[in-house]
């Protein structure tokens, strides 16, 4: 066990527990028994929607996933309502979130436990599908208080300020666990957890830390330093690699548009979009999509007027979505590189589960139809 944190990790816990207790965040459903009360430790809390938070929370916001939180849970309150609900329902609910393998690991993992008490070690949860050793420790010492310490983006910036530690915390994960689990206290490890998460969320936050409300000021080496935006310290960045990729959408002569449903392997596995590819060096937009159109659905189309640019970055690269409006000229359309592939009515597209960048293009397009409509 590290010094600095054995000998203070009972004054760090005192101090981050009675700021919690006054500042924490409050009005987080799955955090609360019926009436908004925060648990004694000795009361459980409903592990389903601690599980539903903590997937949608790996990657999102608290302020974002608080909405679709509300309404995955009228949609499907129970577990068992979400494993009997289909796959296209579960994707709808979870539209505009990112990551969707998210949400079919929800699915899956909902198979698995359906019909069955809940899982009360890590063990148990980590063998589920989309569930990591901090979301297993979260969902247990937030529902049953179990002494099982989290380790998610806050609290590695917390933890890494707090020691100023000299290399990025990716690179010393197991020392990094260990004082998060040093700060346990032995009888609410539910609210250490807790008020580390809000320390990191609204105090030690990446670009503004406000260190004079900080409970830790006095601990930590981070601002004894001067500066502590300087830490967590970070792997350099290489740029992200860039793409342009040319989209159809494609309009019959019954005003319908064309989209496919990707495969279920890969990045945005199982979404609808707009049928498109990369651009190839050289080559025209036109001409992308003319090509790409032929090769993943067989069809030939004129490629008409630019509708809309949309520039989206993902975690590992960049694209801008070149989009034109496309005449169907001929070919039966075929699910060549996707599961399948529909002709549907532009007013019937909200039905369907799209990743955020052609939320963009929808919009457009009934903008554009809107206006014809008009002209
Ligand atoms: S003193 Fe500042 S840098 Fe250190 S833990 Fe508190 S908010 Fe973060």
């Amino acid at each position: 066990m590290d010094a600095l944190i054995e000998t203070d990790a009972a004054v760090l816990s005192t101090a981050l527990l009675a700021w919690w207790e006054r500042h924490g965040r409050g009005g987080i459903p799955w955090k609360q028994l019926p009436g908004g009360v925060r648990p004694a430790p000795e009361q459980d809390l409903d592990p389903y929607g601690i599980w539903i938070a903590e997937v949608m929370l790996q990657q999102t916001q608290l302020a974002v996933a608080l909405p679709y939180w509300m309404r995955w849970m009228e949609a499907f309150p129970t577990v068992e309502e979400l494993a009997a609900a289909s796959l296209d329902q579960v994707r709808l609910q979870w539209q505009g979130l990112g990551y969707y393998s998210r949400a079919r690991r929800l699915h899956e993992a909902a198979q698995l436990l359906v019909g069955r008490a809940w899982p009360h070690t890590l063990g148990e949860w980590m063998v589920l599908p989309g569930i990591g050793r901090t979301t297993a420790g979260s969902i247990l010492s937030s529902a049953f208080n179990l002494r099982l310490p989290i380790l998610d983006g806050n609290v590695k910036r917390v933890l890494a300020r707090l020691k100023a530690h000299p290399r990025p915390p990716a690179r010393d994960d197991a020392l990094f666990w260990c004082w998060s689990e040093a700060l346990l206290d032995s009888v609410r490890p539910r609210d250490i957890n807790q008020a580390l998460m809000d320390l990191g969320a609204t105090l030690c936050t990446p670009r503004q830390p406000d260190c004079h409300r900080c409970p830790w000021q006095s601990h930590c080496a981070a601002y004894a330093a001067g500066d502590p935006r300087l830490w967590p310290v970070t792997e350099a960045l290489k740029p992200l690699p860039f793409q342009a990729i040319g989209v159809g959408v494609v309009i019959n002569a019954d005003g319908e548009v064309l989209i496919d449903q990707r495969l279920e392997e890969g990045l945005l596995g199982g979404m609808w979009e707009f049928p498109g590819g990369k651009q190839e060096q050289g080559e025209t937009i036109e001409t992308c999509i003319a090509r790409e159109l032929k090769e993943e659905l067989g069809i030939a189309v004129t490629v008409g007027t630019e509708l809309i640019t949309v520039d989206h970055a993902y975690s590992h690269k960049k694209l801008r979505f070149v989009v034109h409006l496309c005449d169907w000229v001929s070919g039966e359309p075929q699910p060549l590189a996707s599961q399948q592939v529909r002709w549907v009515r532009p007013d019937d597209l909200g039905n369907y589960a799209f990743p955020s960048a052609n939320a963009r293009i929808i919009e457009a397009l009934l903008g554009s139809l809107e206006s014809s409509a008009h002209s």
